[in-house]
Parts: C-alpha cells; sequence; structure tokens
C-alpha cells in the first residue's frame, strides 16, 4: 500500500459515517436492522459493556434521516452507559430506534421481527419502552427474546417506572438543596416544575408533602387540573411563563434543551434538578453558563435513574423496597458530585461524566469484563 493511501485510510477513520461516530465515543458495536415485509427500519447501538449487559429503551420516531436516527441512538445508548454507571449498576447502556410514525406504522410483525434482532445479539443488549413504543409493542418484542425489561407487574416485570423515577428526582433535588441553601428542607422552598406527566405527577406529591410552593405547567390543561384538584395548595403556569416565575428551583420534568440561552436569561433560581433527559441544549456550553451565572445543576442522567434502578432489580427478582433504597443513593452520589465539581472548579455535568468514567476504567483495568 502506498503512502497517500494509508494516510487517505487513516483520516477516512475519523470522518466516515458510522465508524467515525462510533469511534469519536468509543462506541462497541452498532447494529442495523432491515426487513422488507414487515417495513422494520432499525439501528441498535451498544455503546460500553465493561460493566455488564447494555440496557436501554427503543424509541420509534419519525426521523428525517438516517443520520439523524443514527446520531440519536448513539448519543442516547451513550448516556444510558453514564447514568447506569454513576447509579452504581451492573449494566451497559445501549439504546434502539426504529425509524418510522408509532401512531401508523405499527404492527405485530414489525415488533416480532424486531426482537429476533435484540436476541441475535444474545443478551449484549437489553431493550426497555421508551419514547413511541407502548406494552402492546413490548409483548411483541417479548415473543421473540426474553432480552426485556420494565414488563409490567402482570407479566412478571417491576411496572411503571415513573413513581421510582420521581423520587430519585426528589432525593437529588433534596441533595441540591442542601449544597445551595445549607439545608435539605424543603417547606416554604419554591420550585418551578416542569411537566405534569408520570414523573412530574409524582414529583409534586413528595414536593407537596414536604410543604415546598409547588408552580406547576404542561402544554395539556387535564393533566394541570387533575393535579391541581388532588393539590388545591400548587399554582399553576402557563407553559412560557415558567422561565420567569418568583422560584428558587426549576424542575425541568417535560421536555429536553430547555436550559440553553434564551432561558438562562429568564431563570432566576439557584437550583437546577429535574427528571428531563437531555436538560442541556449544549452539554459543553450551558454546563459552564449554569456555573458561571452561580445555578447548582444536578445533572439530568444522575438524579432521574430511578428507573433504570428499577428495571435492574426486575433482573434480580423484584423487590420494590430494595429499588427505592437503591434510588435513595442518588442523594449521597449527587452531593459527591457536586462536592467534585466545587473542589475541581468544573460544571456538575462533567464531574458527573468523571465519575461515571472513572468507575468504568477501574472495572475495565481490573480485567473485569462482562
Ligand atoms: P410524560 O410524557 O408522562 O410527561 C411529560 C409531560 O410534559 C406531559 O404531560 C407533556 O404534556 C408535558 N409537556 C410536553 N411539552 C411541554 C412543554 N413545552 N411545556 C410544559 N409541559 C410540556 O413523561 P414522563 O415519563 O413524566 O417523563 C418526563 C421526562 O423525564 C421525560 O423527558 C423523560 O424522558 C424523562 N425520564 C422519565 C423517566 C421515567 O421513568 N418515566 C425516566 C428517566 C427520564
Amino acid at each position: 500500500m502506498s503512502e497517500a493511501m494509508v494516510n487517505t485510510t487513516t483520516k477516512s477513520a475519523t470522518t466516515d459515517l458510522v465508524l467515525g461516530r462510533m469511534e469519536k465515543h468509543d462506541h462497541e458495536e452498532v447494529l442495523f436492522c432491515h426487513d422488507r415485509s414487515t417495513g422494520l427500519k432499525a439501528i441498535i447501538a451498544i455503546h460500553d459493556t465493561t460493566l455488564g449487559p447494555a440496557l436501554g429503551g427503543t424509541r420509534m420516531w419519525p426521523y428525517a434521516s438516517e443520520v439523524e436516527a443514527l446520531n440519536d441512538v448513539l448519543r442516547l445508548s451513550r448516556g444510558m452507559t453514564y447514568k447506569s454507571s454513576l447509579a452504581g449498576l451492573d449494566l451497559g447502556g445501549g439504546k434502539a430506534v426504529i425509524i418510522g410514525d408509532a401512531r401508523t406504522q405499527k404492527t405485530e410483525a414489525m415488533f416480532r421481527r424486531f426482537g429476533r434482532f435484540v436476541d441475535s445479539l444474545n443478551g449484549r443488549y437489553i431493550t426497555a419502552e421508551d419514547v413511541g413504543m407502548n406494552i402492546t409493542e413490548m409483548v411483541n418484542v417479548l415473543k421473540e427474546t426474553r432480552y426485556v425489561a420494565g414488563l409490567p407487574e402482570e407479566m412478571g416485570g417491576s411496572g411503571d417506572p415513573s413513581p421510582v423515577t420521581a423520587y430519585g428526582v426528589y432525593c437529588g433535588l433534596k441533595a441540591a438543596a442542601k449544597v445551595a441553601y445549607g439545608t435539605d428542607d424543603l417547606k416554604d422552598r419554591k420550585v418551578a416544575v416542569q411537566g405534569a406527566g408520570n414523573v412530574g405527577k409524582g414529583l409534586v406529591a413528595l414536593l407537596v408533602k414536604d410543604g415546598a410552593t409547588v408552580l406547576l405547567t404542561d402544554i395539556h390543561d387535564d393533566k394541570l387540573a387533575a393535579i391541581k384538584a388532588e393539590f388545591p395548595s400548587i399554582t399553576l403556569v402557563k407553559p412560557d411563563a415558567i422561565y420567569d416565575v418568583d422560584m428558587d428551583i426549576y424542575s425541568p420534568c417535560a421536555l429536553g434543551a430547555t436550559v440553553n440561552d434564551d432561558t438562562l436569561k429568564r431563570l432566576k433560581c439557584s437550583v437546577i434538578a429535574g427528571a428531563a433527559n437531555n436538560q442541556l441544549a449544549d452539554e459543553a456550553v450551558h454546563g459552564r453558563a449554569v456555573m458561571e451565572k452561580g445555578i447548582l445543576y444536578a445533572p439530568d442522567f444522575l438524579i432521574n435513574a430511578g428507573g433504570i434502578i428499577n428495571c435492574a432489580w426486575e433482573r434480580k427478582g423484584y423487590n420494590r423496597k430494595a429499588a427505592l433504597r437503591q434510588t435513595e443513593g442518588i442523594y449521597e452520589t449527587a452531593l459527591r458530585i457536586f462536592k467534585a465539581s466545587s473542589e475541581q472548579g468544573i460544571p456538575t455535568y462533567l464531574a458527573a461524566n468523571q465519575a461515571a468514567e472513572e468507575r468504568i476504567n477501574s472495572i475495565r483495568a481490573a480485567g473485569m469484563r462482562f
């Protein structure tokens, strides 16, 4: 091979569509799944299996392009590695995406075929429900593979993880309050919760019980009305007004990327702690910006790990009390991350990433790979 060819080969490894992207964040394996008869087009990404099998949900979404789907699955699977590592679980990170419209394109055959692809990985990837999927699809996947987690209780699973996620967010939020205010007592603390969904409503219940002043928003008035009927003391706010209310703590429990250039000009809180995945629009930029603004940000993948902890217990023989107890550990982990962030003068998301990587690297160095 000529020198010119060697150089071209080396360079292309960093720019190629798939392997170049995998190389950037050290992904182990990506499986592209296609089946003409069912119309299945899916991508399964296994980011890292050092700590255990890669567990992460399957998302069905009408991606505008394959590149968009690939980027999403690579990003999400890496996030799962970090989340499980920080939560102390013996799980790696993986995720799957099915390209398609969840309202019109679902068939039994498609999800059974997808289940076969999951099964072909022999347990290196364990799937679960995510956006666009529901129990009907999971039951069909389960017909073809046992590598499925987060099943309903009547099927021997651990049921809806949202209450456990809400509890973990509450623990992480309390840890942040402890650092920001010197006490984790939430009485009269003003908490603005964005999203009255499964996690949001569980969190509101815990906050109200502690005597916090809760401000809540959602785009669906019926959801807000139901929660207000249960907790009359809360104040309802219009969706876009949530960033401007008088608050101590902003708790995003709806969408990602709500901590961005625009909202950071408006938010006057001292803590951000919520359930939504990928709250920082740009991790590096806004992770530093919140720190410079004097806001303590509780990394989302650290404090929303209750759901994955619940799933992990399902694999060991489900025990709700044990799952909740382990979820409580989020409080101490969060304090440790806040301390590392302050001692090193680095953003909290970075301190959390480093702690997740340290655990993985130490297990890898000891040769104890899954
Ligand atoms: P959900 O779909 O039940 O609730 C989300 C709520 O946000 C809905 O009520 C929706 O109407 C509302 N919403 C959407 N856009 C909004 C907007 N612009 N302003 C205000 N409200 C808006 O979802 P969930 O299960 O409660 O999860 C909430 C977040 O937490 C999601 O980002 C999810 O990815 C993340 N999360 C959930 C779990 C879990 O166990 N459910 C685990 C980890 C992370």
